[in-house]
């Protein structure tokens, strides 16, 4: 069956002003960026395709904007428009394919009202014409794929057929390009969001930095302030036990509360003082320590406290190893410390207190045994956190602030290190920990 002029347009789009659908599918081009974009082998491929099967000299991939038609493909087109890639609207054909959404077909254009002043014919010799609107998947036609004849000729059903379906593989191209498109945006958006994220991280970490700098301040001045009107208060008292022979008896009571008072505050000043050193201070002191040299010099100046307490108390280390690693000397001082003076205090006199290292390869074991107090197993979990003591008879009495064990659990991991205990409530315990050596 022949076709000759399908659809007997009479009507010739001259107007400039944009129509409503002009905007929407303005709007689809520019969404889909394809205006101006470079030649593509996929499109090149079904224009080469188009032009075989109509056996016609010239076959486009045309989208419409709004002052011209820009050409995605192009086959056979005469310079300078096969260079120049667009026709100003006063040589497209197309434009009434796209306007109408309709296919478009001319047997000869010098002869069809609605095109027979288009420069086309002249300039581009387009005598007969094919076209197929390009219409996205929401209706808007954007453009449309055409053959050009150089004389005129009436085209077969089939051919529009076929026109037809490679018109819809252009479309299909075209959304591969429209998802690809908009998964890219996705893509950029969500970077956007995480460099957003990232970002907003960065200022809440550095006001959490500078929030911290503030309470470590406040809490060091805090600290100190208390300090000096203690140490007043401290040696007024001792004064006044010592030099106040008249102070009737009940008074010498309550200056002794005083005094008690008094050293309990002073060592919970230390204590939060330490603490405040070690987490409020990432810059630490690090050197290479002889770990076996500073743990005999603690449990040295720690062996009056065992003496007095009637305790027996030893130091062994295996022999082999230098015991060398990296830390920082006080601070690992202050948890060798700790565990010797718990063991110390929490074991009653008659007992003992051994200290060991062990080799472990790459680590060292550092463990203080005591055949004190012990502590009850339901006590243990919360050992480490910050004040807790363990509500027993035995070691509730003692003083203390419940800081020590939390302590050397902070200072020990810094140190890339594991605490380790054991205990069995009235029969004694191992506290200890596991550092790397270097040596
Ligand atoms: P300080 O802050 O002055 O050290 P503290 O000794 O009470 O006070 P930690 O060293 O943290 O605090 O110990 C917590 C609790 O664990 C202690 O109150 C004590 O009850 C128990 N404890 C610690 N070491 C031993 C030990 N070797 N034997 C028995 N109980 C212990
Ligand atoms: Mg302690």
């Amino acid at each position: 069956m022949f076709v000759k002029n399908v659809r007997d347009i009479t009507e010739v789009y001259t107007d400039t002003q944009l129509s409503s659908t002009d905007s929407v599918r303005l709007a689809a081009l520019k969404r889909l960026c394809l205006l101006d974009s470079p030649v593509d082998p996929s499109f090149d491929r079904l224009t080469r395709l188009a032009a075989r099967l109509l056996h016609s000299p010239v076959s486009l991939v045309t989208l419409l904007d709004h002052d011209r038609q820009f050409f995605k493909s192009q086959i056979g087109l005469p310079e300078p428009w096969a260079s120049q890639r667009e026709t100003p609207l006063s040589h497209s054909l197309c434009q009434h394919v796209v306007r109408s959404n309709a296919p478009l077909i001319i047997s000869d254009t010098r002869e069809q009202p609605l095109v027979q002043h288009n420069l086309a014919i002249r300039d581009l010799n387009a005598i007969a014409y094919a076209g197929i609107p390009l219409v996205t998947a929401d209706g808007v036609a954007i453009g449309s794929l055409c053959v050009i004849d150089h004389q005129p000729r009436t085209w077969t059903q089939a051919e529009i057929d076929t026109l037809t379906d490679l018109a819809t593989s252009v479309m299909t191209e075209i959304e591969l390009i429209d998802a690809h498109e908009a998964q890219r945006r996705a893509e950029q958006q969500i970077a956007l969001l995480q460099a957003q994220q990232l970002q907003d991280m960065a200022a809440m970490n550095k006001k959490l930095v500078e929030l911290e700098q503030v309470k470590s301040d406040m809490i060091r001045v805090a600290a100190h302030d208390l300090r000096n009107p203690l140490a007043l208060v401290m040696g007024y008292s001792e004064l006044m036990l010592e030099e106040g022979e008249e102070l009737a008896e009940h008074h010498r009571e309550f200056v002794t509360s005083i005094l008690r008072s008094g050293q309990k505050m002073l060592s919970l000043i230390k204590d939060i003082l330490a603490l405040e050193r070690i987490t409020g201070d990432p810059a630490n002191n690090y050197q290479t320590v002889n770990f076996r040299l500073l743990a005999h010099e603690v449990f040295e100046t720690n062996r009056d406290h065992a003496d007095i307490a009637n305790l027996s108390y030893t130091f062994s280390a295996d022999e082999g190893r230098a015991y060398n690693l990296n830390g920082d000397p006080g601070q690992l001082r202050e948890a060798i410390e700790n565990l010797l003076t718990n063991a110390i205090k929490y074991t009653p006199a008659g007992g003992s207190v051994s200290v060991q290292i062990h080799d472990k390869g790459d680590f060292l074991l550092f463990q203080v045994n005591d055949t004190g107090y012990g502590i009850p197993e339901a006590d243990q979990e919360r050992l480490f956190q910050a004040f807790y003591r363990v509500p027993t008879d035995e070691t509730y009495k003692i003083g203390g602030t419940g800081l020590g064990l939390h302590l050397v659990k902070n200072i020990i991991e810094r140190h890339g290190g594991k605490v380790t205990f054991k205990s069995v409530y009235k029969q004694g315990s191992s506290f200890g920990f596991y550092l790397p050596t270097t040596s």
